[in-house]
């Protein structure tokens, strides 16, 4: 398999090279040359297949030679060593939990594979790879927790000081041996930049193998594509429900393009709901056509709050920049942080379930999009980024009731914080990366 990028003028390249580099020279985003596909026999073989022979069969069409099959089927253990349950709300609404990985949001699906890929793919090059990353919370932990260990990778990640949740900032301080995190006296935004300053240091550059690990890489959204195909399956056959609906709380639009792959694989999959906050460049796209973003709004659901998402470069170009075709299988629906609490409320009344805000918006766009649309019937499947527990101080105001931490948590947040505090000058992470081991 072959990638191109999006912007069409740099060379076509293999998947090793597309996952090291992230983004492409012309600045555009990696995309597979064509998008595999499964046969109706193919998808029929898959019946009663677990999550990781699902995964398998994905990755295998998207790797292809550029690592040996039981190499790849053992990387897919390790990296899916976790559940993804599929809960039943009603006869026709599920929830998927995507946040059962090790750092309770489903970001771990992307950053394990891409890690251990990264890591087999640096090891092929007698190579080591540093992953530098900016993060205002989920990212990093996830990206941490994904490369912690990972042989011929380290991972540098920086983070607002007194910006993140005590849960994050433990998650972001406490993977330890490979995995160094700076606490930078400054915002998100400072943080960025000097990631970004980095990535343009000649100097820097000579000495280190630079790359990053945020949803712009090919290699943390082809698995993503997993838990769709899982879910259409399953549902198929534990409930006799075809073609479901998936309603997709959306930030950077890398779930949601990951689910339109698995629906062009031929995964029986319906339509989807891009469901966002008040940040709904995409939404106010898929109503008009025209591409208007605005500044990013602070919402409750935060890990959504992006103005402009980095991945709908992608989307649009597997749409061929034709919005009406983007509309027939995608419906955009914005929710505000109101209707988000009263959903939590209601969803818990009614159903006894616990939701953080993410998935309240994804619940909240499904019923809208149900009480408009009379040919909705089907099934719908909300997808659940994230514990609820990791959004403790959001439920808990909502609901005016406390949230038992479960045992695993405790445990991370009794662990020896590590982290070295900059200021948010680039010299000092110069620096620090320069002092690193060559
Ligand atoms: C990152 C994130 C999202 C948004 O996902 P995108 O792929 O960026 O659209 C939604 N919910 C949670 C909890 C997240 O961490």
């Amino acid at each position: 398999m072959i990638y191109f990028s999006t912007n069409k003028s740099s060379i076509p390249v293999s998947l090793k090279k597309a996952t090291l580099e992230g983004l492409a020279p012309d600045g555009g985003l990696y995309v597979p040359s064509e998008i595999p596909h499964f046969s109706p026999e193919e998808i029929k073989n898959l019946d009663g297949a677990s999550f990781n022979n699902i995964a398998f069969a994905i990755a295998k069409k998207f790797v292809g030679d550029d690592i040996p099959l039981d190499q790849l089927s053992d990387m897919i253990d390790t990296c899916y060593n976790f559940d993804t349950p599929i809960v039943p709300l009603d006869d026709n609404t599920f929830v998927e939990e995507l946040f059962c990985g090790p750092t309770l949001a489903f970001k771990d699906y992307g950053a394990r594979f891409l890690a251990r890929l990264t890591g087999i793919f640096a090891a092929k090059e007698k190579r080591l790879i540093t992953v530098l990353v900016a993060t205002s919370g989920d990212t990093g932990s996830a990206v941490a927790y994904g490369f912690q260990g990972i042989p011929n990778t380290r991972v540098v990640l920086l983070y607002p000081s007194g910006k993140v949740s005590p849960l994050q900032e433990q998650q972001l301080t406490t993977a330890g041996n490979n995995v160094h995190a700076l606490e930078v006296q400054g915002n998100f935004d400072d943080c960025q930049r000097m990631v970004k300053e980095a990535f343009v240091d000649p100097s820097l550059n000579k000495s280190l193998t630079l790359t990053s690990a945020n949803s712009i890489n090919i290699s943390r959204l082809i698995p993503q594509s997993f838990y769709y195909g899982w879910a259409s399956l399953q549902l198929k056959e534990r409930y006799d429900h075809n073609s479901p609906i998936f309603s997709v709380p959306s930030g950077n639009y890398g779930n949601l393009t990951a689910g339109v792959l698995a629906k062009r694989m031929g995964f029986p999959i319906g339509h989807f709901i891009a469901a966002s906050n008040a940040n709904d460049s995409v939404t106010r796209y898929l109503t008009d056509g025209r591409y208007d973003p605005h500044t990013t709004i602070t919402t409750l659901s935060t890990a959504m709050d992006v103005g402009n998402p980095s991945n709908f470069g992608r989307l649009r170009y597997l749409y061929h920049n034709d919005h009406a075709s983007m509309g027939r299988d995608i419906t955009g629906i914005s929710v505000s942080d109101k209707e988000t609490r009263t959903t939590i409320r209601s969803v818990y009344d009614r159903f006894g379930y616990l939701m953080e805000p993410h998935t309240a918006v994804a619940f909240r766009a499904l019923e809208d999009y149900r009480s408009k649309k009379e040919a909705a019937e089907g099934a719908g499947i909300v997808l659940s980024t994230a514990h609820p527990v990791k959004f403790l101080e959001a439920i808990e105001e909502t609901l005016g009731k406390k949230i038992e931490i479960p045992s695993n948590l405790q445990e991370l947040m009794e662990k020896k914080k590590s982290a070295t505090l900059i200021s948010s000058e680039y010299k000092e992470l110069a620096s620090f990366l320069n002092g690193l081991d060559q």
